[in-house]
């Protein structure tokens, strides 16, 4: 068939809208877009930010959330949804319900509790909702350490290895993977841990860049989608969607006055426009 009328995979992404448009829904559609799939967003938030920092947020009404969803899942076919930005516990319970009636489709879940620059982007019910509603339907949930540990329901990091957080996660009645992206941790290097039922697989070691940046964990996540939703195993769709990361970062750009933001779309040899 010809490429340009086929459908490619689609992925339905549940996030917020981030206006410096480096992380969030912007960051989702730009990843899959990259890759080959085509973004259907649902909007759950509406953030006030910029690469400095997040300045406030308002969380969309229930109902128009549902509706959203319900929209897209009578029209299309997505095999694969990605959740960032839920925002409350409220909103997870309204997504999970209504994906629990669709077990045909994976689900990869970012557990966005705040920016990368710090600022909380949650309510206090967020993380229990997330653990008891949304993970024992999840193919896959990606906390980098910080939400691992807050999602453990430990503040004793020092005194818990990262091994031990991801076992306190892992429900035998899910089948839920995990992998626990080490950007946070005061090394030279960046160790993403992927376990499945609660053991560890495998562990890729990166090289820490120079720079922050903002929405390199959206990225991260809707790349892994975009391989499920491609066909990948797990597996391949972790590595493939890091090296993307990876990528995307060494390439990235500073745009303001605050994080770089991840260059996910073409290089300037690909533009069409010749500029
Ligand atoms: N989703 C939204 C709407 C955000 O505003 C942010 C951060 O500001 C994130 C997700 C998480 O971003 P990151 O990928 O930098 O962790």
């Amino acid at each position: 068939m010809n490429k340009r009328n086929s459908c490619p995979p689609v992925v339905m992404v549940i996030g917020g809208m981030d206006p410096s448009g480096g992380a969030g829904l912007g960051a989702d559609i730009q990843t899959l877009a990259a890759l080959g799939c085509h973004a259907a967003p649902v909007v759950t938030a509406l953030t006030v930010q910029d690469t400095t920092a997040v300045k406030n947020f308002q969380l969309v009404e229930l109902d128009l959330i549902r509706a959203q969803m319900q929209a897209v899942l009578d029209d299309m076919k997505p095999s694969v949804v990605k959740t960032g930005m839920l925002g409350s516990g409220d909103i997870v319970s309204v997504v999970s319900s209504m994906l629990s009636q669709r077990p045909d489709i994976q689900i990869i879940v970012d557990p966005v509790l705040s920016s990368n620059s710090g600022s909380s982007l949650s309510e206090h019910s967020l993380t229990k909702a997330i653990i008891e509603l949304l993970l024992p339907i999840a193919t896959l949930i990606c906390p980098n350490i910080p939400e691992t540990v807050a999602l453990a329901g430990t503040a004793l990091l020092d005194t818990l290895d990262i091994d031990e957080c991801a076992a306190l996660l892992y429900d035998a009645d899910s089948h839920c993977d995990c992998l626990i992206t080490g950007t946070h941790a005061d090394s030279d290097q960046v160790i993403n841990r992927y376990y499945r039922k609660g053991r560890k697989l495998k562990e890729w070691v990166w090289q820490r860049l120079q720079y922050e940046y903002h929405g390199s964990g959206c990225t991260l996540a809707s790349a892994i989608a975009a391989g499920i939703a491609h066909g990948l195993e797990m597996e391949q769709a972790l590595e493939q969607a890091q090296q993307f990361v990876m990528d995307c970062l060494q390439d990235g750009f500073k745009p303001g006055n605050g994080q770089h933001i991840p260059r996910r779309l073409c290089s300037e040899t690909d533009l069409k426009t010749g500029i």
